[in-house]
């Protein structure tokens, strides 16, 4: 298709503390973006519609419209709570219909909805760091801990959706006797190594801790003690990490070795004995990832309902 004609898409980053929204074709094309926090749902959906509407009359008519959001949700086209957030904790959100307050004033086009690792392991994979690849993940380390991606070309779903944030993990009281800040699990993987989790334990916010500060060893080891549970069940060609935490680029190299160490020769691939800094990698679209790929749900939505 000529890029003159490219449709045009939107693509919303549904955050628990942010909504980002893009309107365009491509990441090379972005006709209208904004973004705002999150509040009641009311608001927030309403603030999101009247962007959508004003960049219509723009722009023009939009094709698709892609929603990355945070959960947990209901993914699956056919259940009847599809595109409904379900249990979550936000306040206010439990049961909102998202996708049923877009629906209505947008009858006619494609409508994607996934978890906001889901579309940011979709952008990666059309867009960024993810290119030719068929089996990833991508985690996102910040407010919370969460992970998706794809096994064997498609995005994974399963029973729900995967919960990788919320993985036991061992914790040796006599080096963190931090407890743990998960409400339903105490020390899983988000309850010891999430930002507010680093703040909670070291009485400080993550982004003020120096990196010779002891939190950031604590927190590669953690991560890593995670990678290779993830490395050993799903056999990922890479894993992406994002978030707010990983902007402290220098948790790359410790996680990477720690994993390393960790899996102890075992998986016996050139990837993670040689090649691990092109195995253990920052997203390739930074912090817009969930944003572009949002967008690449819109346009796989498109693709879909196009295809003879
Ligand atoms: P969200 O998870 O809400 O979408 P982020 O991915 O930015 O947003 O995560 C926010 C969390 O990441 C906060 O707990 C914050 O303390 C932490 N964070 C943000 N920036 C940094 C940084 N530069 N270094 C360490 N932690 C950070
Ligand atoms: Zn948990």
């Amino acid at each position: 298709m000529p890029s003159t004609s490219r449709p045009l898409l939107a693509g919303i980053e549904a955050g628990g503390t942010k909504f980002v929204i893009l309107v365009g074709t491509g990441p090379d094309d972005i006709r209208a973006q904004t973004r705002f926090p999150t509040t009641t749902p009311a608001e927030t959906l309403g603030r999101t519609l009247a962007f959508l509407q004003q960049a219509q009359t723009q722009h023009g008519p939009l094709a698709a419209i892609g929603i990355g959001s945070f959960g947990p949700l209901d993914p699956h086209p056919n259940s009847p709570t599809y595109g409904h957030i379900t249990t979550t904790p936000k306040p206010g959100w439990a049961h909102t219909d998202f996708v049923g307050t877009l629906r209505h004033p947008f009858p006619h086009i494609p409508i994607a909805f996934d978890t906001d690792v889901n579309a940011a392991a979709r952008g990666e994979w059309r867009w960024g760091a993810a290119q030719g690849l068929d089996t990833f993940i991508y985690l996102t380390i910040g407010t919370g801990i969460g992970g998706g991606g794809m096994v064997q070309g498609r995005l994974m779903h399963g029973l729900i959706h995967p919960e990788m944030g919320h993985i036991p993990l061992a914790r040796d009281p006599s080096q963190d006797p931090f407890p743990g800040i998960c409400p339903f699990h105490r020390d899983c993987l988000e309850g010891l190594a999430s930002g507010p989790a680093i703040e909670a334990r070291w009485h400080r916010p993550a982004p003020t801790l120096p990196p010779d500060h002891p939190a950031w060893d604590l927190e590669a080891h953690y991560l890593a003690q995670a990678l290779h549970t993830f490395i050993c069940t799903l056999s990922p060609q890479r894993i992406i990490m994002g978030g707010g935490v990983m902007q402290q680029t220098h948790l790359f190299p410790r996680i990477r070795h720690l994993v390393q160490t960790s899996l102890n020769g075992y998986i016996q691939h050139p990837s993670i004995l040689h090649h691990i800094d092109d195995y253990i990698v920052p997203p390739a679209l930074g912090q817009q990832a969930g944003a572009y790929g949002a967008l690449a749900l819109a346009a796989e939505a498109l693709g879909r309902e196009s295809a003879p």
